[in-house]
């Protein structure tokens, strides 16, 4: 499946807990201020890239603990968001998903709630610069939360994950 994608970082320690392979997703619609990425807004930006040669990269990348759709806001292009992550799901490997968007909000629009189906974690909203944190492990501001994905879809009520499970 054809996407617009922004880049890739092969091992991070930054995006998620253990090391994991990020995509960034090309295209955003959220504008936070102070956005450190905003070369990845314009949807028309970035390059074509294939989810079947994306998962190629992956399978090919060693010591990997997960796999993190970034951006850019991956949920803009939510069926190839989530073609990668039930690949990676099926390799085995946990999927977390950052978005603009919060969980209320797709809980709401059936495209994006189906690409979430094989994500486990969700860091969700807005980057707010004013709540930027001196320790934001994993987000960017204190205002994005955690969400237990599997559990927000079978309740259909936002569950934030517990710590220990992150
Ligand atoms: S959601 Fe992320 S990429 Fe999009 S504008 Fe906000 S900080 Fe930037």
């Amino acid at each position: 499946m054809l996407f617009r994608l922004a880049g890739e970082i092969k091992h991070s320690l930054v995006n998620g807990p253990g090391i994991r392979y990020v995509v960034f997703f090309q295209g955003c619609p959220h504008h936070c201020e102070g956005c450190q990425n905003p070369e990845t807004h314009d949807i028309s930006g970035g390059m074509e890239a294939d989810t079947d040669d994306v998962m190629e990269r992956i399978r090919k990348a060693k010591f990997l603990d997960g796999v993190t759709l970034s951006g850019g806001d991956p949920l803009m292009q939510p069926e190839a968001c989530g073609s990668i992550a039930r690949a990676v799901h099926e390799m085995g490997l946990s999927v977390w998903v950052y978005t603009g968007w919060t969980m209320d909000d797709i809980l709401r629009d059936t495209r994006k709630k189906k690409a979430l189906r094989y994500v486990d974690v969700l860091v969700d909203g807005e980057f707010v610069s004013a709540l930027q944190g001196e320790e934001p492990l994993f987000r960017g501001s204190a205002n994005q939360r955690f969400i237990d994905v599997q559990k927000s879809l079978s309740t259909n009520q936002v569950v934030e994950a517990r710590p220990e499970n992150l």
